[in-house]
């Protein structure tokens, strides 16, 4: 595959798109510009050998060792592709697996055959996620066969944090084994048929701290799955690279430039929290301390906490409801809520406030689920200098954030607007995204339509 150059300047948008869709990867091995090392206070590192720059393709895992649909997006989503789809045929035998088409369930029978007795077994008990997904490990494991996803780093070399983990989690994890294999005694009775060394508590401690959530084109989590290379990648709340997926295919680029021996860092968690939040959440779920620049400078924490501090507190403590009320796809109680809190608050917080921003995203769900599109549109062009605030330079959450304003626009039929949106949207995704990734090809659907209905005017 041939790495892109996010800084060539492009003169008409229209040939651009005629070069770019339906480029697919030449299937070429591509020549590895870092390498392993060993960093002296983070273990396992990558690390560049050349000077990059942002958006270069750095590698692809086309299959993860082991993954599954997460369970708010089942029955929306192809168990084997991921994408998102309206009808799904449903695997015959458990009734419960459900596929684009006769080829994906092909394609997944092989993973899928074991699961599926089980699944009958257990019904109608259902598994967690991290339960079905050990419970793949282990089929996989059974198998010994290898795996492209190990070539860096093998699922056996993966980290655990056994040692530090809490009385209470490891209690927690003791429970999630006993549910696994009451899952999996159709299949398995006998766990001494693993591999040597085997042990089902460390595997779920392993899955908690190396598993990767998939998104979909929106950022949406539609699955979880191991790319055991992968997990060689540190965390930085400033991070150089970023993880993108196409359905479970995973794509690592970079989004800075980066200099020959500097490491490639990921961000493990959700970067719009404040330093304290953040670093609780790092040390609970994987057993370190950030000691990046943003954690030891509480860079940006002022504000991300701005405004009345009460109002802030009554706005965070909402969103376990607001969750909620979305999962169970109560629009009009969404919106309700979020104008009382937006417009009728005594202390107004200002657009900067995480919480605020939050309301506001979810106030524009609400109104595109309601098909209120000029207050959806209001609502997400406030958000849009908070998000370049917290994601400044390249972050696909800030191109998905862009293209969003973008196709309210030119569905509110602003078209000059959306033309200069949806190209600032194009200018962060190339380096994000890439041009093969289907959201782009999506994106340049749209640039070139608003063209076109430009010239119509
Ligand atoms: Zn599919
Ligand atoms: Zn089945
Ligand atoms: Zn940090």
């Amino acid at each position: 595959m041939t790495s892109e150059n996010p800084f060539t300047q492009f003169s008409s948008f229209g040939s651009i798109w005629a070069a770019t869709v339906g480029r697919k990867c030449c299937g070429m091995a591509m020549a590895r510009r870092f390498e392993k090392f060993q960093s002296v206070d983070k273990g396992n590192g990558l690390r560049a050998t050349s000077v990059l720059v942002p958006g270069e393709l750095l590698y692809v895992v086309e299959e993860p060792f082991a993954y599954t649909v997460s369970k708010k997006s089942r029955g929306a989503v192809c168990e084997r592709c991921l994408r998102r789809k309206d009808h799904l045929l449903r695997c015959s035998q458990c009734k419960f697996a459900k596929y684009c088409d006769a080829r994906c369930q092909r394609e997944a029978w092989g993973d899928h055959k074991r699961e599926c007795k089980c699944f009958k077994s257990s019904h109608p008990r259902v598994p967690t996620d991290s339960v079905r997904l050990v419970g793949k490990i282990v089929f996989k494991l059974l198998k010994q066969s290898s795996c492209p996803s190990e070539e860096l780093y093998s699922f056996s070399d993966l980290q655990s944090n056994m040692k530090e983990l809490s009385e209470e989690m490891r209690g927690g994890l003791e429970n999630l084994a006993v549910v696994l294999q009451l899952y999996l005694k159709e299949e398995i009775q006998d766990f001494s048929q693993l591999p040597p060394g085997s042990n089902i508590l460390e595997f779920f401690a392993k899955v908690a701290c190396n598993s990767f959530t998939i998104s979909d084109g929106e950022m949406q989590e539609v699955g979880v799955g191991l790319y055991p290379s992968m997990s060689l990648l540190n965390h930085s709340c400033d991070p150089n690279c970023e993880i993108i997926f196409e359905g479970q295919r995973l794509l690592l680029r970079t989004i800075k430039e980066i200099q020959i021996s500097e490491e490639l860092t990921i961000s493990y968690i959700d970067l719009m929290m404040p330093t304290a939040d953040r670093q609780l959440q790092l040390k609970r779920q994987y057993c370190f301390e950030c000691s990046c620049y943003r954690c030891r400078t509480q860079d940006k924490d002022a504000d991300m906490l701005a405004g009345d501090e009460i109002t802030t507190k009554e706005v965070k403590d909402s969103i376990p409801k607001m969750e909620e009320l979305q999962a169970q796809q109560k629009w009009d109680q969404i919106l309700a809520l979020c104008r009382s809190f937006i417009n009728n608050n005594i202390s107004h917080l200002p657009d900067t406030n995480i919480y605020q921003m939050k309301m506001l995203d979810y106030a524009m769900d609400a109104c595109i689920n309601l098909s209120l599109w000029d207050e959806a549109l209001l609502y997400a062009s406030r958000n849009l200098e908070p998000y370049s605030l917290y994601y400044s330079g390249f972050h696909s959450l800030r191109a998905v954030q862009i293209m969003q304003v973008g196709k309210l626009q030119h569905l509110l039929g602003k078209f000059p607007e959306a033309l200069e949106t949806l190209k600032q949207a194009f200018n962060i995704m190339r380096v994000t995204h890439g041009r093969d990734h289907s959201l782009m090809q999506d994106l340049m659907e749209l640039l070139g339509d608003t063209e076109a209905s430009m010239k119509t005017l």
